[in-house]
């Protein structure tokens, strides 16, 4: 077993280089809290499992909550190029596509919450903020899984049997979070099916462009939400507006079959939206390539943080939710922003039990009833045709006119 360095470094007169905060997990959540924990002052170690950094899955939509701390943290710039910035959110019916409300995100998003609401490609955010944690001095190691973890000599240790060594072990590592069965000493039963699943796939934006009937829904960068029956599909440009992303969201229970062939998920998918909008199905004709990936969440923690004050767990792996207000990721960046923030008071190892119980206190409500809107979301999405639904159309049809201003 080989001992990695641990943290002999000290401070000099006051700054806030006294801590070694190891990071498990290099996805969004990890590498904002490498970028965050590095801007604090401290030393970051970052450790994933993957051979090769990177991101599943092609766009995701960063709302003004997250614009505005990619700004603090010197990423906004990098980013903005490749990043689009769509004008509107169309709601439309299952069945025609008419629009049954509007939320305009230009100008209203930048100048009322001072940031502005972009969606991109998940790798150019990614490589962004990689980018960003390297400038700041955090190192990043690939193919290092972590197997377990020690809350007293607070450390982690690989598959391979390198042990790294920490004052805070940060727990980044998703859904399928090793370093919270640890924590929760061996009482976790795991992320909680949510019964439904989301097929991802893009197409290239080329071929919308050149069908007339299709031109004029994505000539203007702007997002659709197709809304029915238990389903919905929600639909934006990524990539500079080459590339249109699309996630459909559909009711499903039990396992993904592995074995099932691009041809027969596609076929899948297809069934799946039989009888809507003509022109998302025609959309989803010229889907050649699709993941269908289960959307799983987790129920409440009691904690976050280790009394000892040697772990925090932060983003997918503590709060993982339905992904219908755009806030999964966003919610990750959140924890990473606030724990640097207070991380910027350590001077020591020892203000760490009051400092990571103050990151809770002021997490985990939050965290929390994003969660359980991003569910009510889905609900009111989801209305069969009828009562609830007329209502709901009802009230949204006062976006259309401007009377409304859904804020
Ligand atoms: P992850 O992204 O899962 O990262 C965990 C990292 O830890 C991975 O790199 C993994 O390889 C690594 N790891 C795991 N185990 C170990 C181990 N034992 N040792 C070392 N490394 C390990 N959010 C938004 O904000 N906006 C959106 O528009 C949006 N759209 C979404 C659409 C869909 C269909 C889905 C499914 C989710 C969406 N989300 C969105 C949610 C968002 O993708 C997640 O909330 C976010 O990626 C969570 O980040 P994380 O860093 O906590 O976890």
């Amino acid at each position: 077993m080989t001992v990695h360095n641990s943290n002999g470094h000290t401070n000099g007169g006051g700054s806030n280089t006294a801590l070694h905060v190891v990071i498990v997990g290099a996805g969004l959540g990890g590498l904002s809290a490498a970028i965050s924990c590095s801007l604090a002052g401290h030393k970051v170690t970052v450790l994933e499992q993957a051979a090769k950094l990177g991101e599943v899955g092609a766009g995701i939509q960063l709302t003004p909550n997250v614009t505005r701390l990619l700004r603090s943290w010197g990423v906004y710039d990098e980013l903005r190029a490749s990043a689009v910035e769509p004008h509107n959110i169309w709601f439309r019916r299952w069945q025609t596509g008419e629009a049954i409300g509007v939320t305009h995100l230009v100008p209203n998003f930048a100048a009322d919450f001072g940031a502005p609401y972009w969606v991109v490609h998940r790798a150019h955010l990614h490589e962004a903020l990689v980018e960003r944690a390297h400038a700041l001095g955090a190192t990043i190691h690939v193919k290092s899984r972590i197997e377990s973890i020690d809350f007293d000599v607070p450390s982690v240790t690989t598959t391979s049997g390198l042990v790294v060594y920490g004052d805070l072990i940060l727990g980044c590592d998703g859904l399928k979070s090793v370093t919270r069965r640890f924590f929760l000493n061996g009482n976790d039963s795991g992320p909680k099916e949510t019964q439904f699943c989301a097929y991802r796939s893009t197409v290239p934006m080329d071929a919308l462009l050149g069908d007339p009937e299709l031109r004029p829904l994505v000539e203007k960068p702007d997002l659709h939400l197709w809304i029915g029956p238990e389903r919905h599909v929600m639909s934006y440009p990524i990539s500079g507006g080459k590339t249109f992303n699309m996630v459909l969201s559909h009711p499903h229970e039990g396992p993904i079959d592995p074995t099932a062939t691009q041809e027969q998920l596609i076929g899948e998918m297809r069934n799946n939206y039989e009888g809507w909008d003509p022109k998302l199905t025609k959309i989803i004709s010229l889907i050649d390539k699709t993941n269908k990936w289960k959307l799983m969440g987790y129920e409440r923690l009691k904690s976050w943080v280790h009394p000892k004050g040697t772990y925090v767990i932060l983003g997918d792996a503590c709060h993982a939710m339905l992904p219908y207000m755009s806030q999964g990721a966003a919610m990750a960046m959140e924890d990473a922003a606030a724990l640097g923030r207070v991380l910027a008071r350590a001077s020591s190892p020892k203000d760490l039990p009051t400092l990571t119980k103050l990151f809770a206190e002021i997490r985990m409500d939050r965290a929390y009833e994003v969660q359980a809107r991003s569910a009510l979301n889905g609900r009111i999405w989801h209305y069969p045709d009828g009562e609830d639904q007329v209502a709901r159309d009802a009230g949204m049809a006062a976006t259309l006119t401007g009377e409304h201003y859904i804020r």
